[in-house]
């Protein structure tokens, strides 16, 4: 195998100066639950096992990616908890030079079970998604039972010493917009970020322009109840606008992919399950590593394919409009 360029080496710079240090991994693509606006109603079909990466292929890709200069893993899915080996390539991976920061993004239902392993492993941040506070919402949107599950896990990861502690909660008109000011009432008490996501269209989850709830409106709705609450970000390009609402513990985030994108200082690339290398969310260009690992390519070819894939990326995305008829994958085949 040849030798790798060091680390801050230019394959993950493209060509408008963004350098991709946060890569995000999909471990798999089953889950335990079925989110209406993630998993088309109709399912995916699954990929045969041997498609999706193994655990050394995982290794492998991801010690070239951090002496690429890749310093934050993020492990997602599917739901990533399902896939058996995740605690081990959690140790793996937090261990690999030049790896600073472990993250997960898990819907929690397993997370009870996990927890001490993972953070014995070295994961020090953990997003938990949940898009409702009502037990018969959560049925509908998830199409399974479990909220108290999921507020259980969410509780006990604040007690586990992580370095942070999230919830992930896509905003969608007609459907859950009405908990705003409950789930910020969930952050007064606990050290938590409520992350309220625009909703996003991917390939077969049911976006409609009317679903769409803007980031100003949310804000409005909040303010309405929370007159004090300011804004707390200074960095324009960070993914998540942070606001804090005086008296409480925890703090409110804003992911504004559609109304305010911040592709301008986006530094994400993502592998997927089955090995291919997505360089933006919203982009249809994927390059298969895996396909390229197994004919035998080296770190060098590798790093060549990457670079090459880097160098493709767009400036900004298409906009909401365009990207609502674009085809992609289900989100639940991509990550987050
Ligand atoms: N199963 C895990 C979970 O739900 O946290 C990880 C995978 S899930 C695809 C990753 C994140 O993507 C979740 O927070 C989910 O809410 C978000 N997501 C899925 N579909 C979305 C959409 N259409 N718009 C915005 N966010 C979406
Ligand atoms: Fe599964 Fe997460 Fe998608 Fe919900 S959002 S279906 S939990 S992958």
């Amino acid at each position: 195998m040849t030798a790798v360029p060091s680390s801050g080496s230019s394959a993950l710079t493209d060509t408008f100066g963004r350098r991709h240090t946060y890569l995000r991994i999909s471990l798999t693509e089953r889950c335990n639950l079925r989110c209406t606006y993630c998993m088309p109603a109709d399912g995916v079909d699954l990929l045969p096992r041997h498609h999706l990466l193994s655990f050394e292929e995982i290794i492998r890709l991801s010690r070239l990616f951090a002496a690429l200069g890749v310093s934050k893993i993020r492990l997602t899915g599917g739901e990533p908890l399902v896939r058996k080996d995740v605690s081990a390539l959690a140790a793996a991976l937090a261990r690999l030079p030049g790896i600073e920061t472990l993250a997960m993004t898990t819907n929690g239902l397993l997370l009870d079970r996990h927890l001490d392993l993972l953070c014995a492993a070295g994961l020090r941040i953990v997003n938990i998604s949940l898009d409702t506070l009502r037990a018969d919402r959560f049925l509908t949107i998830t199409r399974r039972s479990g909220l108290e599950q999921v507020i259980r896990s969410v509780d006990l990861a604040l007690n586990a010493g992580l370095d942070a502690v999230k919830m992930n909660c896509v905003v969608m008109r007609g459907v859950n917009d009405d908990e705003l000011v409950d789930f910020a009432r969930f952050a007064a008490d606990r050290d938590i970020e409520i992350r309220f996501i625009e909703y996003m269209p991917f390939g077969g989850n049911g976006w409609q322009n009317k679903t769409f709830v803007p980031y100003p409106e949310m804000i409005r709705v909040l303010q309405e109840a929370f007159p004090g609450m300011h804004p707390t970000s200074d960095d324009p390009h960070a993914t998540a606008k942070t606001w804090r609402i005086p008296g409480f513990t925890g703090e409110l985030g804003f992911i504004t992919s559609m109304s305010e994108h911040f592709c301008g200082g986006c530094n994400r690339i993502r592998l997927m399950a089955d090995g291919n290398l997505k360089v933006c969310l919203f982009g249809r260009g994927e390059v298969s590593l895996r396909d390229a690992m197994r004919d035998g390519a080296s770190d060098d070819e590798l790093t060549a394919l990457i670079d090459a894939a880097i160098n493709g990326k767009k400036a900004s995305h298409a906009g909401m409009e365009a990207l609502a008829i674009q085809d992609n994958r289900p989100m639940i085949r991509i990550g987050g």
